[in-house]
């Protein structure tokens, strides 16, 4: 990565070394397997189990999660950092141990002592994968309190029916986090619950996979009766969406930092791009529309970084960080669509064929401007807030 260009100012030295050492990993050892990452099945898997081990022995696996948990207790603001050379590849988190931490957080903090002795320790070693699977087909995602899963309580738990799409990672999960109306009417905020659902069960299914823009990692899945433990309740009964949204806010802003390492490489592609491409009378960054391409996506990702770095600051502080997330959410998906098109722009027809990454990180700056929520819904959500308390 182009510290010097691209610039990181507030990575303290003492994470700085980290940093680049997971960058070196991302590099060497990550980039040279995305193809076969991207492609799924039992050779994408294999390389994931290597990737993981050689982590495991470098010292770099977990970083963020708590030591109590089997992690190495790297604190958000320190982690921010690293995140953002972890995420420059798709794969990065997965393969470094840093994919569990939203699950592992919120089953350590809502889970009971059964779910917590059970499921914690293989999660954080990465032998069990987890999802969280809240959106449906026929109700909007960004208004959950339509949501039409079903859970009936039982004698020992509840009985959940119905159905989930766009579930990352929901093909390959042993558990996967449900949010379902236990108890209420349609409309009602109370009466969502989450249950936390083993994949093994009788009646859960994966129904298709779900390409995004021709990628794999999304599902379709269903419940069909599966029978719930009741100790497997995160959270009070009724109150999911107190946990969604604590959960929501780190998540979308870990996706931010990462989301900055992808327009970073994107960033570098480019200017590597305009330097050795060579017309008739020198190099295509001689050319002045050339240059804006640059100039606009240095810029978008100087502005961007500090406001991602304000929100990891506040959720660190455990202030109020609806409007910094926001802000961060949006700008971090504009910025990585943004460089992501202008490396494309630049690259011409090669940007668009198979030999470089731009097509995987256009395709992320797509989709982020609609998972966690889309643009709108931070948009209004921001002004509401500001036009309320007038902090700006
Ligand atoms: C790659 C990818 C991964 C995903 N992973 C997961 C996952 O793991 N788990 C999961 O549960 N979901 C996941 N999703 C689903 C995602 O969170 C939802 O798609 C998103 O929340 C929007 O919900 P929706 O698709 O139902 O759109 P809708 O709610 O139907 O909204 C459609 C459009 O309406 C407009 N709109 C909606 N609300 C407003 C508003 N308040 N103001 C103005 N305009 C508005 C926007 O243009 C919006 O894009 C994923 C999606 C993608 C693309």
């Amino acid at each position: 990565m182009l510290d010097e260009t691209l610039g990181d100012p507030q990575c303290p030295p003492e994470v700085r070394e980290l940093k680049d050492r997971v960058a070196d990993f991302v590099r060497a050892r990550i980039l040279p397997c995305e193809r076969v990452l991207d492609s799924g099945g039992p050779d994408a898997a294999r390389t994931l189990h290597r990737l993981r081990r050689e982590a495991k022995e470098q010292g770099l696996w977990a970083l963020p999660l708590p030591v109590e948990l089997g992690g190495q207790g790297l604190g958000l603001r320190s982690y921010a950092h690293v995140a953002e050379a972890e995420g420059a590849s798709e794969h990065g988190p997965a393969a470094l141990g840093s994919a569990s931490l939203l699950d592992a957080l919120m089953l350590a903090r809502h889970g009971s002592p059964r779910v917590r002795e059970r499921y914690l320790a293989p999660l954080v070693a990465g032998e069990l994968r987890a999802s969280y699977a809240m959106t449906e087909q026929d109700a909007p995602g960004t208004d959950p309190v339509l949501t039409a899963t079903r859970a009936a309580e039982t004698e020992d738990g509840w009985r959940l029916t119905g159905g989930k799409w766009f579930v990352s990672g929901g093909d390959t999960a042993g558990l996967v986090t449900v949010l379902a109306r236990t108890d209420g009417r349609p409309l009602e905020r109370d009466g969502l619950s989450l249950l936390l659902v083993p994949t093994a069960s009788p009646g859960f299914r994966v129904v298709r996979e779900l390409p995004v823009l021709g990628a794999a990692g999304q599902a379709e899945i269903t419940f069909d009766g599966v029978a719930v433990d009741a100790d497997h309740l995160i959270g009070e009964r009724g109150k999911a969406l107190a946990v969604a949204a604590e959960r929501l806010q780190l998540g979308r802003t870990l996706r931010c930092l990462r989301w900055l390492g992808q327009a970073g490489r994107a960033f570098d592609l480019m200017r590597e791009r305009a330097l050795t491409r060579s017309r008739s009378r020198g190099p295509l960054g001689d050319l002045q529309l050339v240059q804006r391409h640059v100039f606009e996506s240095l810029l978008a990702l100087r502005t961007t970084r500090p406001l991602v770095h304000e929100a990891v600051s506040r959720l660190d502080a455990g202030a109020d960080a609806h409007v910094e997330v926001g802000l961060a959410k949006v700008a971090a998906a504009r910025t990585l669509q943004l460089v992501a098109d202008a490396a494309i722009q630049v690259h011409g027809a090669a940007g668009l064929g198979p030999d470089t990454a731009l097509p995987a990180l256009f395709r992320t700056g797509r989709a982020a401007r609609i998972l966690d929520g889309p643009d709108e819904l931070h948009i209004t959500s921001v002004a509401r807030r500001v036009l309320r308390t007038e902090r700006v």
